[in-house]
């Protein structure tokens, strides 16, 4: 696919400086491809995949647009979400750097009208918002288009699922006639098509092939395991390798589920794709994974059809896909853009012999690997945790505690012991084995760790950024990281992610007994129970509490708010071969 440089495309010299500035070394193929056609005042459809340089492809034709002695908005860009407003805003900033007078502002919902309101009407050239807010701005009388004369829609199809049909239907229509418009989107359902007949004149289709940009920089290893370890192989690579942002392939709607379950009761923060669910909990899921709000996404090949990430550190392949061609699309995922990744894939029994003729068929380099033994696992984190300490000793980035260690120096401590004393709470260690079980202490914070909490996470190392771009020098800021809640300091050692809670001592306060027909004859422990209800209802740790396992059953307390749902959710799910039947324990 074709690239140019930047000085071959026709700018200002201020863009030009802009970009080398930005350290984009050539441009890319969508804004090889847009950017002249965009600086001949065309309309534009452009096609291509995430990372891909959409964002500079329209913007700096946009900027060249710019009359920056008008104070007017010239260019008007929408974008799904808020962050994608904030996002683009920031781009636009940063290649107007050296184009004095060019303003822009993001405008989205749940900032204030008031800060919003001063930026336009301090003469905002460049509005770059969320539908819904652009137009009620508009009605407001406090965004006005009369001088428009670019309008981009940035991730169309997008906006579309989201629901902001109506909104741009109408704020295209309020536009000038005389405006170019550029109109960018992964696919191109009917719905695009419609809007891109009425609203486009004559436009230039620009579809830049996925496969194309860059051969995927894939390293491929598969593994032999046994069908009932494979969960068990699946968490010590991730652990291993301390993989943050990945997906995970099923080959059925029952397989998801149930990895889903096991992965969310051992603490991974995951969620899942497949047919069963609704398109609108599948966009709301996928737009989670994209801004990653959690770690793991565990999808069938068809759900994860329009699933448009290329950035991810890792591929699963938990069941192997159908054919050569389903390979090698799961893991396109990953690797993309010039940065490498890495696709590992379980092969278990007879399966051995399709990867083997896929592997000959297809010319797939996959490599054959040991799974690796829980010391390893257990060294790496180790070592993991070594640097991270070493780091904040040698930065000096800590804040002084005099008083507490010289405290605990008066009292006859020596430093060393100190020292380790901290390095085994932070590694999820407690103070009386009495009162709680070190390891087990640990994975209780992390049993329920909540899904949705990337504020609470650690800082870590700086996740992969996107880079269609092989062989450039442009930085970029870390990408907001999903939460590994309590895992960055208490798994030095192999978490075993058992779970205990204190036996049932009689009933809490706002906690109603729920009694389970399986129990010790079944061998069930507090963890399956806990494992199951967590997966199977989502509820938050607080909403379960003692836990008495007899020998046919077992009284779990369940916060009373959420009795019904657990009656209702749990009635038939499979534990210990029990099919599960929930009732309320009787009294006496
Ligand atoms: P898209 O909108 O197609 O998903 P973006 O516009 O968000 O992609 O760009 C992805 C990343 O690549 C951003 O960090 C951006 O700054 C960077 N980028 C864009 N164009 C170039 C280029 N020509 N060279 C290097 N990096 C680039
Ligand atoms: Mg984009």
């Amino acid at each position: 696919m074709e690239k140019r440089r930047f000085a071959e495309l026709g700018l200002s010299a201020e863009i030009l400086k802009a970009v080398d500035k930005m350290g984009f070394e050539e441009a890319s193929p969508i804004q090889t491809a847009v950017i002249p056609h965009g600086l001949a005042g065309r309309d534009i459809v452009g096609q291509s995949a995430t990372g891909s340089g959409k964002t500079a492809a329209f913007a700096i034709p946009a900027i060249e647009k710019v009359d920056v002695k008008l104070r007017a908005v010239q260019v008007l860009v929408l974008c799904p979400t808020r962050e994608l407003a904030v996002q683009v805003a920031e781009e636009v900033g940063k290649l107007a750097f050296f184009k004095k007078g060019l303003m822009e502002v993001p405008i989205y919902g749940g900032q204030s009208y008031e800060r919003q309101f001063r930026a336009l009407h301090a003469g905002a050239q460049v509005v770059i918002g969320t539908p819904g807010r652009v137009m009620d701005h508009m009605q407001r009388g406090t965004l006005k288009l009369a001088q428009l004369k670019v309008v981009v829609l940035d991730e169309a199809d997008r906006m579309l699922d989201m629901g902001f049909r109506d909104d741009i239907e109408h704020i295209l229509k309020s536009v000038p006639e005389q405006r170019q418009c550029l109109f960018f989107s992964a696919t191109m359902p009917r719905a695009i098509q419609e809007l891109i007949k009425r609203y486009t004149r004559d436009p230039e289709w620009v579809k830049i092939e996925a496969h194309a940009q860059n051969a995927p920089q894939v390293d491929q290893v598969y593994y032999e395991v046994d069908r009932r370890s494979k969960i068990e192989a699946l968490t010590r690579l991730i652990d291993l390798h301390d993989f943050r942002y990945g997906s995970i392939f099923c080959s059925t709607k029952v397989m998801v589920d149930e990895l889903d379950e096991h992965l969310h009761a051992r603490g991974y923060a995951v969620d899942r794709l497949h047919g069963d669910i609704t398109q609108a909990q599948r966009t709301r899921v996928m737009d989670k994974f994209r801004r990653r709000g959690f770690e793991f996404l565990i999808a069938t090949d068809v759900a994860a059809r329009g699933l448009d990430v290329d950035d991810l550190e890792v591929v699963f392949n938990f069941d192997l896909p159908n054919d050569a061609e389903d390979y090698t699309h799961r893991i396109g995922r990953t690797g993309r853009a010039g940065r490498s990744g890495r696709a590992i894939t379980f092969v278990s029994g007879r399966e051995i012999y399709m990867l083997q003729s896929m592997i000959h068929y297809a010319r797939l380099k996959i490599r054959r690997e040991r799974l690796p033994s829980l010391d390893q696992v257990e060294e790496a984190r180790e070592h993991v945790f070594f640097e991270k300490l070493r780091a904040v000793l040698d930065e000096k980035k800590f804040k002084v505690h005099d008083r507490m260690i010289d405290r605990l120096l008066e009292q006859g401590y020596t430093s060393t012991d100190i020292a380790s004393a901290l390095i085994h709470v932070m590694q999820g260690g407690a103070a009386s084995p009495e009162t709680a079980k070190p390891e087990k202490a640990a994975a209780a914070k992390e049993f329920f760790a909540p899904k949705e909490s990337p504020a609470a996470a650690p800082p870590r190392a700086p996740a992969p950024v996107p880079k269609a771009f092989a062989a450039v020098a442009h930085k970029k800021e870390p990408a907001p990281t999903a939460a590994k809640p309590a895992k960055e300091f208490s798994t030095a050692k192999p978490v075993k992610r058992t779970y205990e809670r204190k036996p049932r001592t009689g009933r809490e306060e706002g906690f109603t007994p729920v009694s389970f027909n399986v129990g010790r004859a079944h061998l069930v422990t507090p963890a399956d129970i806990v494992g199951k209800i967590a997966g199977v209802t989502r509820l938050p740790a607080a909403a379960v509490g003692a836990i008495d396992i007899h020998e046919a059953h077992t009284d779990v307390d369940v916060a009373n708010e959420h009795v019904e749902l657990v009656l209702q959710k749990l009635q038939g799910i499979r534990l210990k071969e029990q099919a599960l039947n929930p009732v309320l324990t009787p009294r006496g």
